[in-house]
């Protein structure tokens, strides 16, 4: 790999989910010897759900522990995300579910410690020399010190993982329905731990976006920047998954939820598939896709228009200020709860390719990084071929960007085949699209690698 130019982004993994590192082979590895001490039950009763069939998980792996090829190929088809899957996250949670029950097991055994080591090897053998890990805690807050004891746990290990030439990071998920909460006592953690301080280097807002609108993070944001112009220690940083799955809203309404992320100053941002897929393949993906809003969502935009007037009429975006006043007088006299319809024309499909070139072009004056993962999107974000893959546009455009495997076991496609992907699909040479990433390490963290 020392010739290639696209070593620097194949050696720099920003966006990754400790959950989604795991390979067949490793959870053959994982749950081999307690293939039937293991509870399979989320998996079983989610796999039947979603697929409407019933796994026999113990079986697969204690014959695939032993080397049986039909057994280890049951593994990959029941677990391995594929686009033939669809773009469905219920079925995505299924198959992860074979990972979940695993290390829980781990986990009530006091073994989890292996598991997190494995993600983190996996990475450094792949010849990734920085990587920042995130994780969503199995419970929530209600359950503070099983939280801690969780994100603790994944620090430890990742920080005894560094090595000469091999740096690791941690980055706690915070559940986007108790942000300010769980932040609290995820800083009183690190408060009470100053030996994780230079390990812990983030936090990060994932899973189901839809019903969890940015301003909900408002006092959050707040409060955390507050603490970091007060406290003297290493400066943390916010990544925001946003604009990934977003068919409850208008693509106007997706945008701006980029943009409010950014404001709020979040320093990378997930997916954005928003910003970069083309309207009207957006709106053809699914029936009735965008359609459908809530009242306060159309209340928002208007706000965001009218505040933004000047600017977005700069950008060519047509903002009537009479039209919208009035449209919003309207809605106040409705249940925060009813819901507005979208229809999409020609037009409208114009003016939101104007709105995506803005709000990009304020995420690159604001600093904000956008994360791209090439699979990933394809096969869950909706992304329905190479073509319309939103980093095309995003490499079009001057906005920050990088490159990530997000969930690179369950997906089976390291970083490294997911850079290879964006070079095979993408009209830029091999040395151009080197130059236009450049060194993922600069958006790191605390710029910290
Ligand atoms: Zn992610």
């Amino acid at each position: 790999m020392s010739s290639d130019p696209l070593k620097a982004a194949k050696t720099c993994e920003l966006h990754v989910h400790i959950g989604g590192c795991y390979t067949v082979d490793d959870l053959i590895h994982l749950a081999g010897p307690h293939a039937d001490q293991i509870d399979w039950s989320i998996y079983i009763e989610s796999y039947q759900d979603a697929f409407d069939i019933q796994p026999e998980p113990a079986a697969w792996i204690r014959r695939a522990a032993s080397g049986d090829e039909a057994a280890i190929r049951s593994i990959h088809e029941h677990y391995v995300y594929t686009e033939a899957d669809g773009a469905d996250f219920a079925r995505f949670m299924a198959k992860f579910s074979l990972a979940l029950a695993t290390l829980r097991h781990h986990y009530q055994i006091d073994s989890y410690d292996d598991c997190i080591a494995r993600a983190v090897d996996g990475h450094r053998q792949q010849g990734i020399d920085y990587v920042e890990f995130r994780a969503m805690a199995p419970c929530g807050i209600e359950n503070p010190e099983r939280f801690i004891d969780f994100h603790h746990q994944n620090a430890r290990v990742i920080a005894a993982a560094c090595q000469p030439g091999f740096t690791a990071r941690y980055v706690p998920s915070i559940p986007r329905w108790q942000p300010l909460d769980a932040y609290v006592i995820v800083r009183q953690w690190l408060t009470d731990e100053p030996d994780l301080a230079s390990s812990v280097v983030g936090f990060d807002f994932c899973h189901f976006e839809e019903g969890h609108p940015p301003r909900t993070t408002r006092d959050f944001f707040r409060r955390f920047h507050e603490d970091e112009a007060a406290l003297d220690g290493p400066q943390l940083e916010i990544l925001y998954h946003v604009g990934e799955i977003y068919f409850d809203k208008s693509l106007e309404s997706a945008m701006r939820w980029c943009h409010e992320a950014a404001e709020l100053g979040a320093k990378r941002l997930g997916h954005c598939t928003a910003l970069g897929l083309d309207p009207t393949v957006a709106v053809a993906r699914q029936q009735n896709a965008h359609e459908v809003e809530l009242v306060t969502e159309r209340i928002d935009q208007i706000d965001y228009d009218l505040r933004l007037r000047a600017e977005l009429e700069d950008a060519g975006v047509k903002v009537d200020v009479r039209a919208l006043t009035s449209e919003r007088e309207d809605l106040r006299s409705l249940a925060p709860e009813a819901s507005v319809r979208n229809t999409y024309d020609e037009s409208r499909l114009e003016q939101i390719r104007r709105r995506q070139d803005f709000v990009l072009a304020k995420l690159s004056q604001c600093n904000a990084v956008i994360e791209s993962c090439p699979s990933s999107n394809m096969r869950l974000g909706s992304v329905p071929g190479a073509a319309d893959h939103p980093v095309h546009r995003f490499l079009d455009s001057d906005v920050a960007l990088v490159l990530g495997a997000d969930d690179p076991g369950i997906f089976a496609s390291p970083l490294a085949a997911e850079i290879d992907w964006v070079a095979s699909t993408t009209s830029l040479t091999t040395q151009q699209l080197a130059r236009r990433l450049g060194d993922p390490r600069r958006y790191a963290c605390g710029a910290g690698a």
